[in-house]
């Protein structure tokens, strides 16, 4: 089913999202949900927590910023286990901060442990755009947004902007849950 997209302001994505038990019967309506929801939106990714459920999952299709190339996968209960020292910047955007892009500094590298659909652990390392985009989700299950990496004066300019995301104002061609009206 297609959810609603929680917008920045909503509490869920400041929480720190709880592990999913295996055989929750839930959790593959939840995965379901995530594709459906971030396909609908033209995402890349989507995280739990930004359809309001506060659990460690989220799902990957990073194929559109890959040439000649696909990645698919899902993350359950992931775990980061290191990254590497070499950091670059990419402008990003979330489903939940709508017409923000800003430059993002991330490491290029990442290892990762995480259980995918067929609830068979994995453990892998990730390079480049995909590793980005796994940093990126898996901020949202800490409770952690892009604009966290900004500086105070960039968010100041942006504040604006945020308070009409917050209630929103902004329009989307994906539908959304406002939290402050
Ligand atoms: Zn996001």
């Amino acid at each position: 089913m297609i959810r609603q997209v929680v917008l920045y302001g909503h509490p869920t994505l400041r929480q720190k999202a709880q592990p999913i038990p295996l055989d929750d019967p839930f959790l593959d309506e939840l995965l379901n949900d995530l594709w459906e929801t971030m396909y609908n939106a033209e995402g890349i990714g989507l995280a739990a927590p930004q359809i309001a459920q506060p659990w460690r999952a989220f799902v990957v299709d990073a194929s559109p910023l890959l040439e000649g190339s696909s990645f698919k996968e899902t993350f359950i209960n992931p775990q980061i286990l290191g990254t590497g020292n070499t950091q670059q910047p990419y402008e990003e955007g979330c489903l939940s901060i709508p017409t923000i892009k800003e430059k993002i500094y991330r490491s290029t590298r990442i290892r990762i442990r995480y259980y995918d659909a067929n609830r068979t652990p994995q453990e892998k390392t990730f390079e480049g755009i995909i590793a980005r985009v796994i940093q990126h989700e898996y901020d949202h299950l800490e409770g952690k947004l892009i604009i966290d990496y900004l500086s105070p004066l960039r968010r100041q300019l942006l504040r604006p902007t945020l308070l009409k995301i917050r209630k929103g104002q902004i329009k989307t061609l994906y539908p959304t849950l406002a939290y402050a009206r």
